[in-house]
């Protein structure tokens, strides 16, 4: 088991310390992880905290972790850094400043519209379709305005908060989820299968099967898989689940990092 998208004390949301999510996977037989904590400039903080890393902080720890745990699991210096227009700008010098420094980006959209759908209820009064409209519209401005992410994280992300049955379909914006997922593999780019929705109930990861289905025929081949667990118990949850449904797709590898280049390895 790959699991590629992790958070520690160093996100806002986390307090797990980096030793104990190691331990987590090594117990689970995972063989290799990428640590992704949170960086996320203008996030809304209602708490008035800042969604950034210590970075040399963060860069020493990794290292010496992979210096402890050489020989039982790789350890892979990630990122989860939120996009948003409004600072655009800083993200470009994130990447810019630590690209050599990194194996993996994951480039994710959270907040909508400034808001984050965490807090706050978006899909009160039939705002529904609106919303994912909306959401996936920003999704597609992200893989245009920052092409230099490793993979896109959790693609269908707001649906962790549509609280309806009925969710949305691939058909309902079939256009625009097909320029999101073309302009990603233009970007040389992948997408995460992120193992989540299993855990907040939805009973799939995020995007689900036919949305990476597509991206398949679309021509897509890099593809991530990550719990996006937030303490050791989430570490590699329904990864294995996954790994079948990926094998019976007709998927036969997955995707690693190393110094932001993907490599195969077999399913
Ligand atoms: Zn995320
Ligand atoms: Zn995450």
């Amino acid at each position: 088991m790959y699991d590629y998208h992790l958070h520690t004390r160093y996100s806002m949301d986390s307090d797990a310390a980096v030793e104990s999510m190691i331990q987590a996977a090594i117990d689970k037989g995972i063989k290799e992880i990428a640590v992704t904590d949170h960086i996320d400039y203008e996030f809304p903080n209602p708490g008035g905290n800042l969604w950034v890393v210590d970075m040399d902080d963060y860069l020493e720890t990794l290292a010496q972790m992979q210096q402890k745990y050489r020989g039982q699991i790789v350890i892979r210096r990630g990122i989860e850094l939120g996009i948003q227009e409004s600072c655009l700008d800083r993200c470009l010098r994130f990447y810019e400043q630590y690209k050599r420094e990194l194996d993996f980006i994951i480039a994710s959209r959270h907040a909508i519209g400034g808001v984050d759908p965490y807090e706050v209820n978006l899909f009160q009064s039939n705002r529904r379709h609106q919303c994912y409209e909306e959401y996936f519209e920003a999704v597609a401005s992200m893989v245009q305005l920052f092409p230099y992410a490793s993979v896109y994280g959790h693609l269908d992300y707001l649906v962790r908060y549509d609280p309806g049955e009925e969710k949305y379909s691939y058909e309902e914006f079939a256009p625009l989820l097909d320029q999101i997922l073309t302009q990603i593999i233009a970007n040389g780019a992948g997408i995460e299968l992120n193992t989540s929705g299993y855990r907040v109930g939805l009973g799939r990861p995020l995007p689900p099967w036919n949305i990476v289905q597509r991206y398949r025929e679309l021509g897509g081949t890099i593809l991530t898989t990550g719990s996006d667990a937030h303490s050791p118990e989430d570490v590699g949850l329904s990864m294995e689940t996954c790994y079948q449904t990926l094998r019976s797709m007709g998927f036969t590898s997955i995707s690693t990092f190393h110094e932001r280049k993907a490599m195969a390895v077999p399913l």
